[in-house]
């Protein structure tokens, strides 16, 4: 019997059970995989080492920052790029037209200088775009991204997701962009941290010592009546408070008990799921960026980063290395096999001139069953119902999953700080 179970050991899982101690509760954790971190993993193949997906440390709240600076770490300006059909656009493109075709561009600006009334309320994503940027610099730009990343049209999406992610400029930051290169920054961060040695997880270090953390053990069942978690071999572990990062539908069809009407909402959630592809070169540079955007739709990959430059720990010495992130779902398969994909991501990185092919000297294909939830039109309601069910059940979701939403890393983290929050339910 542990006063607290805490399950997932990813950051979310960890905070809640790491509060919890220091507020001397005992905790137990279990985690389903064989290494803790959760997306903020990391892994290594001959001496590279990857994160899963881009993975930068930012946050302005005070408890995440003071974790941080627990840890040596190395701080970026956030310039990222876009390529489009050969071209390189800083970022965000709407405000750094510059590289475009002189015809391509009066076209885009005529289109934001014609885009319809800003309103209050969208019906859907797409529309907020057109709103925001014009009909041309929309199609061109944000809604064929969308179809790559989120692995739907921008009709299909709702804006509850967009927050202050996207830069919406003035027509003379518009014409600015158009005319010159030398923009300002107004990418929504100032600075991102990464840990100088180690990876994204060397900052999540500080939660682990003294940890009651039991990896390889996933939890299969909860009875919430008698209050029991039951894990994979059958040994149950009995609770007072139960905390789950579990991703929300599957939480859900491991509950004793379930209204139709909660299990039909949870099964309507779907997340996309990421393929990544990992390359190694051996030789110094890969390209000149540290992430970018990739518009083509010849080139599976949405987005790629390059880990060596996050931090020169993640590569051998001479050596240079890039990540690349190929979304699916339940609405787009993955357009080819492993190898296929592995293949097209070494064509697509000698096209853009990243690096040549006979410099790949390692390469890795893995997936994240779970990368970004998404909300399609309505989703927001049937979460919610779902996630009442579950408090009502006792127990305190957390974490991108466990509540369903677009959370970074300091927004998990904090959603299981606030166990603090919930003592008073032991
Ligand atoms: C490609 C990508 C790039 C990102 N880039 C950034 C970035 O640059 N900056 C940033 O701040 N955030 C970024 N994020 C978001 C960040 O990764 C998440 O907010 C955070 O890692 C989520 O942590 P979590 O603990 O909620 O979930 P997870 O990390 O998914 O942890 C959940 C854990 O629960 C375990 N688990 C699940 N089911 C069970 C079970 N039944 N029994 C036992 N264990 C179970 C899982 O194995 C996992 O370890 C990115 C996300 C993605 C996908």
């Amino acid at each position: 019997m542990a006063e607290i179970v805490v399950i997932g050991a990813g950051v979310a899982g960890l905070a809640a059970a790491y509060h919890a101690g220091q507020a001397g509760y005992e905790v137990k954790v279990f985690e389903a995989r064989e290494r803790w971190g959760g997306l903020l993993d990391h892994f290594t193949v001959e001496d590279f080492r990857f994160d899963h997906g881009v993975h930068f440390a930012f946050s302005s709240n005070d408890q995440f920052r003071a974790l941080l600076g627990r840890t040596d770490y190395l701080t970026h300006k956030p310039e990222p790029y876009n390529y489009d059909r050969g071209r390189w656009l800083k970022h965000p493109v709407q405000n750094n037209l510059y590289p475009l075709p002189v015809a391509d561009k009066i076209e885009a600006i005529k289109s934001f200088l014609e885009r319809p009334p800003q309103t209050d309320t969208h019906n859907h994503y797409r529309q907020w775009l057109v709103q925001q940027f014009g009909e041309v610099i929309t199609t061109r730009f944000p809604a064929r991204y969308t179809e790559k990343y989120w692995t739907v049209s921008a009709e299909k999406l709702s804006t509850e997701w967009v927050g202050d992610r996207f830069y919406c400029p003035s027509l003379d930051e518009v014409l600015l962009g158009a005319m010159s290169d030398r923009t300002p920054q107004t990418y929504y961060l100032r600075e991102m941290l990464y840990p100088r040695c180690g990876g994204f997880r060397a900052f999540l270090d500080p939660l682990i010592p003294g940890l009651d953390l039991q990896l390889n053990s996933k939890v299969v069942r909860i009875d919430t009546e008698k209050r029991y978690v039951e894990l994979g071999n059958g040994k149950r572990e009995y609770y007072n408070l139960l905390v789950s990062s579990v991703p929300l539908p599957e939480l859900i069809s491991i509950l004793n008990f379930t209204p139709v009407s909660v299990s039909e909402a949870a099964a309507s959630l779907w997340a996309t799921s990421a393929a990544l592809v990992s390359l190694g070169f051996a030789r110094p540079e890969a390209g000149e960026h540290l992430w970018f955007y990739i518009y083509d739709r010849d080139i599976c990959a949405s987005r790629a980063h390059a880990p060596y430059r996050k931090a020169p720990e993640n590569a051998p010495s001479g050596h240079s290395s890039l990540q690349f992130e190929i979304y699916y779902s339940r609405h787009k398969a993955l357009p080819s096999s492993p190898e296929g994909l592995v293949e097209q991501v070494i064509a697509a990185a000698e096209a853009m001139q990243l690096a040549p092919r006979s410099a790949v000297k390692v390469a890795d294909y893995r997936i994240l069953p779970y990368a970004n939830v998404v909300f399609d039109l309505g989703m927001t309601a049937k979460r919610d119902h779902a996630l009442e069910f579950v408090r009502k059940c006792g127990i305190i979701p957390v974490g991108r999953f466990g509540l369903w939403d677009y959370l970074w890393s300091d927004q998990s983290y904090l959603s299981g700080s606030r166990i603090t929050e919930r003592f008073h339910m032991l």
